[in-house]
């Protein structure tokens, strides 16, 4: 019999961690506090309508690329997905720019809007198809490059030593700022926080000239099924609506989890994939709290938006899919003042609305402290997200006329949804928020005093989202078999 395995929480982390495990000789078990797999990466249905909770876009959906055979790997195909040939288009007013995804489109859309910025814009873009070449190592974690393979990935990597140095250390919103032209620097930093490393945006430019990135068939709730349904294929056990109260802890070793209805399931070694505040102020006792966790609480910011999404009955699929606007003036909405607003339709993908209707969403970053308040008094709490769902629609309506007296569904979620529905901290969807000028908080992937207990998701790596979260799990499994000395299998019909 394998080494028992329990994971706690069923998010696309855990779910990586589980295939893996199985996949590798262990015994797993996942317990997951929902009744449907996924975590964050989440859907709802409402009205016939399927609104989207999670990807606004995805990493991995060009068939050569190492993302694509990683999602792969875990049971998620991409062949089907959505490629974006646009990223998105900006608006104000009558001037529209479109982030086209290949590069000489992009070049030549920028150069018309700002030729006082020429040199620089041909300068990054010419970097970006440098990185474009780049196939990512990620099929196992740097600490785990032996020197050959070390020396092996520093000579593939020959050619991008000297953009990679320009880039890391300066932010979005430094590099950005030397742009001239206004509609430039709004262009490129509307979907990155400005304290990001310039590499992200660097590498977002690659991966969409590389046809990389794109939406997912059936969206989030469908690739979480997809992990689900490859996690019990290959033996898994998948307990759903089973919140974990707290993992057991005897002689410094984590030795099983008690369940919320009072059951003790005794265990080999546990996973936590579960939110980092969660894990460390709830499920454990404040005494293994590694160091430096309350500071990065304290100190650094999060991801935390509000979503609105509406069931029209009209058929927007001649707009562009994605729509930043920048609106005369500006509003306040969720807690925070803003300049812009943004719309996405699913029109593309037929599994979301029903045919000739568009799902549209529009997401607003919000002060989680706001909500909290709020949510203290719940008419406050109902009216505030009603008053939301007014402005945006209102919004909505005078950019898209057609859509008109035809919305037909409107939803509301807020940081404290996400909250209250997978315990995320603050609301936050990828973690912290963390540029290169922050002191570096990675968390580690076993505990520093405990032994057996192994941490993955989206707080224990700097690479975000979903790919990011995956790839924490599988990454674990990696370490454990080198650790046992044996190879690491990804396909069960090639062990
Ligand atoms: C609105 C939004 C938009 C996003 N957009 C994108 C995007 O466009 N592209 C992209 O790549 N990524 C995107 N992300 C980020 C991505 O979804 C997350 O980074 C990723 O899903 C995190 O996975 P995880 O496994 O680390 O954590 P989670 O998904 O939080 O998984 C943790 C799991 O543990 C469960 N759990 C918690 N406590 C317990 C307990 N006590 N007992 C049992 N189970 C428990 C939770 O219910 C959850 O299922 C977005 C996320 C959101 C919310």
């Amino acid at each position: 019999m394998g080494e028992r395995m329990i994971i706690v929480g069923g998010g696309v982390s855990g779910l990586a961690a589980g295939i893996f495990a199985q996949i590798n000789g262990y015994e797993t078990a996942i317990f997951e506090k929902n009744n449907v797999p996924g975590g964050l990466c989440t859907g709802w249905e409402r009205q016939g309508y399927t609104v989207e909770g999670c990807i606004h876009w995805l990493l991995g959906t060009q068939p050569d690329s190492a993302f694509f055979r990683a999602w792969k790997a875990v049971g998620v195909d991409l062949i089907d997905a959505y490629p974006f040939e646009e990223f998105y288009h900006l608006e104000d007013g009558d001037t529209r720019l479109v982030w086209y995804s290949n590069l000489e489109r992009l070049e030549d859309e920028l150069l018309v809007h700002a030729p006082e910025d020429a040199v620089r814009v041909k300068q990054m873009l010419a970097d970006a198809r440098t990185f474009a070449t780049l196939d990512m190592p990620i099929d196992q974690p740097r600490d785990l490059f032996g020197w050959k393979e070390g020396l092996q990935a520093l000579w593939s990597m020959r050619s991008f030593v000297r953009p990679m140095r320009k880039y890391q250390a300066r932010t979005v919103e430094e590099y950005c700022s030397r742009f001239q032209n206004t509609w430039l620097r709004r262009l490129l930093t509307r979907f990155i926080p400005g304290e990001y490393s310039m590499l992200a945006l660097l590498a977002t430019l690659a991966a969409l000239h590389n046809g990389d990135v794109g939406f997912p068939k059936g969206g989030a709730l469908q690739l979480a099924a997809d992990m689900a349904t490859r996690y019990e294929a290959v033996g898994g056990q998948l307990h759903l609506g089973q919140p974990v109260e707290s993992i057991v802890i005897e002689a410094d070793r984590a030795v099983g989890v008690k369940l919320q209805d009072g059951t003790t399931v005794p265990a080999d070694s546990v996973v936590a994939s579960v939110d980092a505040n969660h894990l460390f102020r709830h499920l454990l006792a404040d005494e293994h709290t590694p160091a430096g966790m309350d500071r990065n609480f304290r100190h650094l910011d999060t991801f935390t938006s509000c979503q609105v999404s509406f069931g029209v009955n009209a058929d927007l699929r001649s707009e562009p899919h994605t729509l930043y606007l920048r609106l005369p003036q500006p509003v306040n909405l969720a807690g925070l003042e803003n300049k812009n607003m943004n719309f996405r339709h699913y029109c593309y993908d037929s599994d979301l609305q029903p045919p000739g209707k568009s799902l549209v969403i529009s997401t607003i970053f919000a002060d989680y402290v706001h909500w909290e308040a709020l949510a203290q008094d719940s008419a406050a709490y109902q009216a505030a997200k009603e008053q939301l769902a007014t402005i945006t629609q209102e919004q909505l309506e005078k950019r898209f006329p057609q859509v008109s007296g035809r919305v037909e569904m409107v939803d509301v979620a807020t940081p404290l949804t996400y909250q209250r529905y997978t315990n995320v901290w603050h609301g936050s969807y990828m973690g912290w928020t963390i540029g290169p000028k922050e002191e570096p908080v990675q968390l580690p992937w076993q505990h520093p005093d405990l032994s057996g207990l192994y941490m993955v998701g989206q707080w224990f790596d700097s690479m975000s989202g979903l790919p990011g979260s995956m790839l924490t799990g599988r990454y674990l499994i990696q370490r454990l078999c080198r650790r046992e000395d044996r190879p690491f299998i990804v396909d069960p019909g090639t062990a």
